[in-house]
């Protein structure tokens, strides 16, 4: 950093003028920048290319809330690249429904299970990456693992302190799975119940009964209780499409009585892969496709398939973008490792077209309006 008379620094590149005439080595929103600014060159590559993408310019900083701005976006860069927020680890991909709106049906990858050594060896780099979460799931039904009692237990001996969750369609959900479940460190279930009517509910997600998934989880809820524990939280998911938006409110009211919490969310489409279901605002959101921010989804999860191999992003079930393999690499290595960058530098450049699966996701349309988008583009 160069300082240059009272008032202006040099920043990299950058010519800056401080306000205030305070020495920029006593501002602590200043540290952050070039801190901010020295990390994310080195692990990311340039900070100035982010930072362009947003509205701010940094040739010069005429106040102090700008300088404001420049930090809290660099720490919370930083934060949100230290390591995955979450990964996601396919324990399977094989599934006992077929619902309508899943892409597994156009899935080309092998059907198998995660084998027990590769979620050991998944377990223990979480652990040295020190994500901040795991889901267990991503294209199948994890409650179908032979040895999700192994997996399970061996993540609360290694990673007692990394919260799990769990997703699954409840239909497995049955007595000895609970005591499984219920002896682990799984903090979170959620269940997915797109309906709140037998006849949509069984239109929808086809091969399951909605009968057996509403006892399943009271069930389960029940003994949870009678044990005297107050986790893991169950909470049920609807994904609102145009075939059940008519219950999406009598979900709510009715199934935030059954489980601990019940919420509606966005159908998205799967890169454009699946008819376009979404319904409301975020159908509307979606078709704008004014997206001037890159996905966060690249700064946020690792997804690692049943083979180790590592996605790009939940979106891409069939893995169009690999950006590498848990069985040669390391989770940071693949985090900050060359296929990622590109495909986050192609965000940041706003060429997100150019990527198969994200030129016409609407998963994207999801983020509009958030923190995120608005630390990009707020100026
Ligand atoms: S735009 Fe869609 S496919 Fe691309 S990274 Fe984001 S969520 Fe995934």
């Amino acid at each position: 950093m160069l300082v240059d008379g009272a008032n202006r620094i040099r920043l990299g590149r950058a010519k800056r003028i401080h306000p205030g005439g305070i020495a920029p080595e006593k501002c602590t929103f200043l540290k952050y920048c070039i801190s901010a600014q020295q990390d994310l060159s080195k692990n990311q590559g340039s900070f100035f290319d982010m930072v362009s993408f947003r509205k701010i310019k940094y040739t010069v900083l005429d106040n102090f809330s700008a300088v404001r701005k420049i930090a809290r976006f660099g720490k919370r860069m930083q934060k949100e690249l230290r390591s995955p927020r979450l990964v996601s680890i396919e324990l399977t991909n094989a599934c006992n429904a077929d619902c309508i709106m899943c892409s597994r049906k156009y899935m080309k990858r092998k059907v198998r299970h995660m084998p027990l050594r590769l979620a050991e060896h998944v377990i223990d780099e979480c652990k040295k990456a020190k994500v901040r979460g795991i889901n267990l799931f991503w294209m199948g039904e994890s409650l179908m693992h032979p040895h999700l009692d192994d997996i399970l237990q061996y993540a609360k001996r290694v990673i007692p302190n990394i919260p799990i969750g769990l997703n699954t369609n409840g239909s497995l959900l049955t007595d000895e799975r609970a005591t499984i479940i219920l002896n682990s460190t799984i903090g979170g279930i959620s269940v997915s119940v797109d309906g709140c009517t037998k006849e949509t509910y069984e239109a929808i997600r086809k091969n399951l009964s909605y009968d057996q998934v509403r006892n399943n989880v009271e069930n389960f809820i029940h003994k949870r209780n009678s044990m005297g524990m107050k986790t893991p939280s169950v909470g049920a998911y609807f994904i609102q499409m145009e075939e059940n938006a008519m219950e999406a409110k009598l979900f709510e009211e009715h199934w935030s009585a059954i489980a601990d919490g019940a919420k509606t969310v966005a159908h998205w489409n799967w890169g454009g892969t699946q008819k376009n279901r979404a319904v409301g605002d975020h159908r509307k959101r979606a078709s704008a496709q004014t997206f001037n921010f890159p996905c966060m989804n690249l700064w946020k999860e690792l997804v690692i398939s049943n083979d180790g191999t590592v996605s790009m992003c939940c979106v891409d079930y069939d893995i169009t973008e690999e950006i590498g393999n848990i069985e040669t690499s390391s989770i940071m290595q693949i985090w900050r490792g060359p296929a990622l960058q590109r495909i986050r530098k192609l965000h940041m450049e706003k060429k997100y077209k150019e990527i198969g699966m994200c030129a016409a996701c609407n998963r994207f349309a999801l983020q509009m309006n958030s923190s995120w988008e608005h630390m990009w583009v707020e100026s």
